[in-house]
């Protein structure tokens, strides 16, 4: 079994232990995950671009940032399982979709959309 389908199978265990299962609908599971991104991005505000650099932040700083993203992903495979999405291979597709939409020889160096830049 994958470590994403690994971990779906405990976090199912664990909401059914408690009766949780009541509670996340997928609904209530964006809202949830939208929280935990928030928590992760409460951890980077106000800092510069170069403040936000692991060889900056404190331990206790990217301690937390673990944290925050475990949070995150859990939700995230939650949302999964209660959809019957896989998510690892959604990400998979996602990621050959985005190699054809930014081609290399148009995007390289450059943040901008090329499709953007030449309207
Ligand atoms: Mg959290």
């Amino acid at each position: 079994m994958d470590v994403l389908k690994q971990l779906q199978s405990e976090l199912a265990a664990f909401a059914i232990e408690r009766d949780w299962d009541q509670f996340h609908s997928p609904k209530n599971l964006v809202m949830a995950l939208s929280g935990e991104v928030g928590e992760l991005t409460e951890l980077f505000q106000w800092l510069t671009a170069e403040q936000s650099e692991r060889a900056v932040l404190t331990d206790e700083t990217v301690k937390a940032v673990e944290e925050e993203m475990a949070d995150v992903l859990l939700y995230l495979l939650r949302l999964g399982d209660r959809l019957h999405i896989d998510v690892a291979a959604a990400a998979q597709a996602k990621i050959k979709l985005n190699a054809e939409k930014y081609p290399v020889d148009k995007s390289k160096g450059n943040a901008v959309k090329y499709s953007r830049r030449e309207k």
